[in-house]
């Protein structure tokens, strides 16, 4: 399993409830690859496992270090165990390309999860790395972010979002 392609509003499987991860093994190994390699393709900042067609509750976040090197942080059966402060920022989304829109999300956060080895981690994140857990953390439950934006501003994007929806039904299937 490489690179996949990247699921599109309007697919059904990015509505679902992903399941958690019961056992990692070699196939979570391979689901983090995928999204790993897919991300960096796409110049992603995140990718969750349903966004590449796979209903299970693992996601991928990018860190940029100082040097401007792309990091990985991969999180199985993530949880918000702590949340704090407000702030509003700009948030786009691969499975959503050309929209970008702010959404109020906590300033900060705590997460919890498995790392790609099964070992249990706990992740303080801030700012953008915050907006990036919860974004994707979203994805697990079905919930892409244009669900959080204002009436308003969703009925704008209208248009856009019926397009995205038609050229999602032209993504071949992937093989998983
Ligand atoms: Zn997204």
């Amino acid at each position: 399993m490489a690179r996949v392609p990247i699921r599109l509003y309007g697919d059904p499987v990015l509505r679902r409830q992903s399941e958690p991860v019961e056992t990692v093994g070699d196939d979570t190994m391979e689901l983090i690859q995928s999204l790993m390699e897919t991300v960096d393709h796409a110049a992603g900042l995140g990718l969750a496992a349903p966004q590449i067609g796979v209903t299970k509750r693992v996601i991928v976040v990018v860190h940029i270090d100082g040097e401007g090197r792309r990091q990985h942080l991969a999180l199985i059966n993530p949880e918000i165990v702590s949340a704090c402060g407000e702030e509003i920022g700009e948030e786009g989304c691969l499975s959503i390309p050309g929209i970008y829109s702010n959404v109020k999300r906590p300033e900060s956060v705590v997460v919890q999860g498995l790392d790609a080895e099964g070992s249990e981690i706990s992740i303080e994140a801030k700012g953008v790395m915050a907006r990036a857990f919860l974004h994707e953390i979203d994805h697990l439950d079905g919930v892409m972010f244009v669900d959080k934006i204002g009436m308003v501003k969703r009925s704008l994007l209208k248009r856009k979002l019926n397009e995205i929806r038609k050229r999602s039904k032209e993504i071949t299937k992937s093989p998983l």
